[in-house]
């Protein structure tokens, strides 16, 4: 739908379906090819049993939630990204995907919005003693002197900064 994975400044994710589903059309498989070259974009399957959860989460939501299976892959995929210690933004304006991710607790944005920086709500962060500097203040930390990195907050960690 016109996503640059090129133009993005952190690394992206997608599924074999996706690749498939685009074959057809020259300018996104054009810019999924080069992205992918250019090691900007991995393409991966989930693990199993993350794609069975995000069936299983899609179910309890009941009919209303219906996912394609690659929509399910996406979704899993980000599980399995959040598992190994990443902050997924799943990308689509799928609103049965929005559900689904927001009931695993995964972070999503519609495409409309994504990509605009300002959309985002990031938080700096020590990678060393993980103290979170929210009011972006200081580029070191102040406990051990590590420089910052940046990360978007999720949803979790929002809605105790406000309560
Ligand atoms: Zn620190």
């Amino acid at each position: 739908m016109g996503l640059d994975p090129l133009g993005l400044e952190f690394e992206s994710y997608s599924v074999p379906e996706v690749t498939e589903e685009l074959r057809q059309q020259t300018g996104p498989s054009y810019r999924l090819a080069v992205s992918t070259a250019s090691g900007k974009m991995k393409i991966q399957n989930p693990s199993k049993p993350s794609f069975d959860k995000v069936l299983d989460e899609a179910r309890s939501l009941g009919d209303k939630v219906v996912l394609s299976k690659t929509d399910t892959s996406i979704v899993a995929l980000a599980l399995d990204l959040s598992k190994e210690g990443k902050t997924p933004v799943i990308v689509s304006d799928d609103y049965a995907v929005q559900n689904v991710a927001e009931a695993l607790k995964l972070n999503y944005q519609s495409l409309a919005t994504f990509g605009i920086r300002q959309k985002f709500n990031w938080v700096l962060y020590c990678p060393a003693c993980f103290r979170k500097y929210p009011n972006g203040d200081t580029q070191d930390c102040l406990v051990c002197g590590t420089k910052l990195k940046r990360k978007p907050v999720d949803k979790e960690a929002a809605k105790q900064r406000t309560s």
